[in-house]
């Protein structure tokens, strides 16, 4: 029995003396590398929209409580900016990369060395293109999207009891992000058979994302051809409609008709769509100016990519359920959708108030 006890503390003041040796300095090589905690690269686009914040946010809470340390980038919309961004992470050997691009297309050289050192990537709410090196896509029903604000003009304007004509002004995403061309075929695969039939018109005659494109999302941008268009058509008629892809444009719409009067008895606002429920436009919607937005969980994509990640790093295949639309010019991407909900004064409180999303505070000050 004394011999074990002696053995025993013998062994104990080993093991004491290698785990000393093994921790200081931080200069330990390989020796503790097992219990390293894996780090994931998060490339955002900019923080200029409440919404990414929130994404940025929303991912890092997550991947931390699996463990998970994280680096968190934005790119404030400069392309060249998120390429380097990506690459600084690569060189600093992150296990895994998850990137909302600014263009689409512009990824393929620095994924292709994120390949050569084995890092996955996960596309998040937006398709990266022109590249065989990004292994999985988290994002929303970005047609249902486009479908929900057509369907909502539809339905504010009556036109499927034949109601009409309505003047009606179009307005798209960034050309260079894939999810603009779904939101607005989305849209028109319910508004072209009333412009077909003359219930809706376009007075500027301007349609197709290579007319109606907002490059970056930019809402000065919006703004400055919503002051075009209104100035060269709409000076004797009133315009009843606008289809706007995301709330940074509704906001930037509105305002431009706001300088022309509208927004009054004799000339009331038209009906402005928009989509990620951002904060300005929640009020705007309370105050009776925007009519409608698209709500789009970021808390839940989030952690839809967080899953996606801890799936692959731990050698298994992440849920998806789209293996055909997200066709990215080289593959499918294997894709989860989350489920977008349409949002106006009818139903903000349930669907934002309720679910904790916002507190009454923040849309009511
Ligand atoms: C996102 C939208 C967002 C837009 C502008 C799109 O890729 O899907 O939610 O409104 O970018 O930031």
């Amino acid at each position: 029995m004394k011999k074990f006890v002696t053995v025993l503390i013998i062994l104990t003041m080993v093991l004491m003396m290698a785990a000393c040796a093994g921790g200081g300095g931080g200069g330990g090589g390989g020796a503790d590398r097992q219990d390293e905690t894996k780090t994931i690269g998060i490339a955002m686009p900019t923080k200029s929209s409440q919404r990414w914040i929130d994404d940025g946010n929303n991912m890092v809470k997550e991947f931390e409580k699996l463990g998970y340390k994280t680096n968190l980038q934005y790119a404030e919309d400069v392309v060249e900016n998120q390429i380097s961004q990506i690459e600084n992470m690569i060189t600093a050997g992150v296990d895994a990369l998850v990137i909302a691009s600014i263009d689409g297309e512009s990824l393929t050289d620095v994924l292709a060395k994120a390949a050569e050192e084995n890092i996955p990537v996960i596309a998040y709410d937006r398709l990266i293109r022109k590249t065989p090196n990004v292994d999985y896509y988290a994002t929303f029903d970005n047609f249902k999207v486009g479908v929900l604000q057509g369907s909502y003009i539809e339905s504010a304007l009556g036109l499927k009891e034949g109601k009409g004509p309505f003047n009606i002004e179009l307005f798209g995403g960034s050309p260079d992000d894939n999810n603009a061309y779904f939101f607005y075929d989305g849209a028109m695969s319910v508004l072209q058979p009333y412009i077909d039939s003359g219930q809706l018109v376009v007075k500027s005659g301007q349609m197709g994302m290579d007319k109606v494109a907002t490059l970056r999302w930019d809402g000065a941008t919006a703004q400055a051809r919503m002051d075009n268009l209104l100035s060269a058509h709409y000076t004797t008629d009133r315009i009843h409609a606008v289809l706007s892809p995301y709330d940074g444009i509704s906001i930037g719409v509105i305002s431009s008709l706001k300088g022309v009067g509208y927004g009054t008895p004799n000339l009331p606002m038209p009906i402005v769509t928009g989509q990620d429920a951002e904060l300005p436009s929640i009020k705007s919607i309370i105050a009776g100016e925007q009519t409608q937005t698209v709500f789009k969980d970021t808390r839940e994509l989030a952690k839809k990519a967080v899953e996606m990640v801890d799936a692959v790093l731990k050698g298994e295949e992440p849920e998806v359920n789209d293996t055909e639309t997200y066709d990215n010019g080289v593959k499918v991407v294997p894709a989860y959708l989350l489920e977008p909900v349409s949002v106006d004064k009818t139903n903000y409180e349930e669907v934002l108030i309720d679910s904790g999303y916002y507190t009454r505070e923040q849309l009511e000050s």
